[in-house]
């Protein structure tokens, strides 16, 4: 046996070799739910592994969600994660575990987790200040308080759906010169987000620190935030966002375990002003992970992950600094990525500025979302050995308004 090399045929050198290891949840046909973990293109059925007693996890992997699994804790997810890799990497077990492995297109998968409470972050400097200029130009972009706090929203988590969920144009009330008026939403746009996993819940009236990030959070997945512009645009004040973004959220189906990404983590930005101590989290890591947004097919914007102002650890300490507790299954995101270039953000409002710059895509003009359009976003990150690491993809169709 070769150290880091896996018997399975195509998957060293891909995206999903044992090096990645993502958990998801997925059936065969009419059959209930079942967790695997992805190895190339095929999934390994780890609630048949666990019956087998390839893999001990107490029966947490015998469910029809990853949530018992995500509140076992990180000695737990470690273990796990270093069977899963024997039985893989080892050929002594191929016998046993062949027949566990099922090809990706006999499959469909399932929301990975329960998504308990949803917060949604706006971490990008780049993301903060474009709003800023289009929503509120000739004004200071970033708002007083932006430096001094990662600013966020709880969302609705019942409205998580897996990659793969067409999603239908939200009705809203968009403003006009003549005042409001009801109606299908007519500037229907994507956010490029990372979203983070909470295995490991905390009691109510206690907070958690930054520097027990990787106690708690298990895991990152891709996030598209739909978000309807123009419901946005008038609801959104003095509350925040509501309607305009509470009609989908989609998520990968692959959830990358933070083990995976242990080279993907780099220096954060320097933070100026210096933050409160609560925030301070040592060291300030961000995460090197390269995103791609792909309009029907076409890659429009390749927002870069590594450059977030807050990082995860600082979002974590801060929407737990009051005492709210934490639940597994719970869900926060980034916020939308948005680079330096206009070919780096992450989002079509960014990349139209506002719809005043139309962008050619399949040789049309385009600013925001038409029906039938469907937006996939993909990502990498390095992995151990110079291998890359392709996390799993967030896609959805847009369908006509009912
Ligand atoms: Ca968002």
């Amino acid at each position: 046996m070769t150290a880091g090399k896996s018997w399975v045929p195509g998957t060293d050198g891909s995206g999903y070799g044992v090096h990645h290891l993502p958990y998801g949840v997925f059936r065969v046909g009419d059959g209930e739910p079942r967790i695997g973990v992805r190895v190339g293109d095929l999934v390994l059925d780890l609630a048949g592994a666990e019956a087998a007693d390839l893999v001990l996890a107490g029966g947490a992997l015998g469910r029809p969600t990853l949530n018992t699994f995500l509140a076992l804790g990180r000695p737990q997810w470690t273990a796990v994660r270093q069977r899963i890799t024997e039985l893989l990497t080892d050929v002594a077990h191929r016998a046993a575990v062949e027949p566990l492995l099922i090809p990706l297109d006999e499959v469909r998968m399932e929301l990975p987790f329960e998504v308990a409470d949803y917060v949604d972050f706006y971490s990008s400097e780049q993301h903060a200040t474009n709003v800023g200029l289009i929503f509120r130009p000739g004004q200071p972009p970033l708002l007083p308080n932006w430096k001094h706090l990662p600013i966020g929203y709880h969302g609705r988590a019942g409205t998580v759906v897996v990659s793969g969920t067409p999603v239908v144009r939200p009705h809203g009330q968009r403003p006009s010169r003549e005042g409001p008026v009801f109606g299908p939403s007519a500037r229907l746009d994507i956010e490029a987000e990372v979203g983070f996993v909470v295995g490991v819940p905390s009691p109510l009236g206690r907070r958690v620190a930054a520097a027990d990030f990787a106690d708690h959070v298990f895991g990152v997945v891709l996030v598209n935030d739909w978000s309807a512009r123009d419901i946005q645009a008038w609801e959104y004040q003095p509350l925040g966002p509501f309607l305009g973004k509470s009609f989908a959220t989609s998520v990968a189906a692959w959830v990358t375990p933070l083990d995976a990404l242990r080279h993907a983590f780099v220096p954060g930005p320097e933070q100026d002003p210096s933050v409160a101590d609560y925030l301070r989290d040592e060291p300030h890591q961000g995460l090197d992970l390269r995103l791609t947004v792909n309009w029907n097919g076409e890659p429009v914007m390749r927002p870069p992950f590594a450059g977030m102002y807050w990082t995860p650890a600082q979002q974590l300490a801060h929407l737990t600094v009051n005492g709210a507790s934490l639940r597994t299954g719970d869900l926060y995101a980034s916020g939308t990525v948005s680079g330096p270039r206009r070919d780096e953000v992450g989002s079509f409002l960014e990349l139209s500025w506002g719809g005043t710059e139309p962008v050619t895509v399949g040789g049309t003009e385009r600013t925001f979302l038409a029906d039938g359009d469907t937006v996939t976003i993909t990502a990498t990150a390095p992995g151990r050995d110079g291998l890359v690491i392709e996390l799993g993809e967030v896609a959805g169709t847009v369908l006509p308004a009912e």
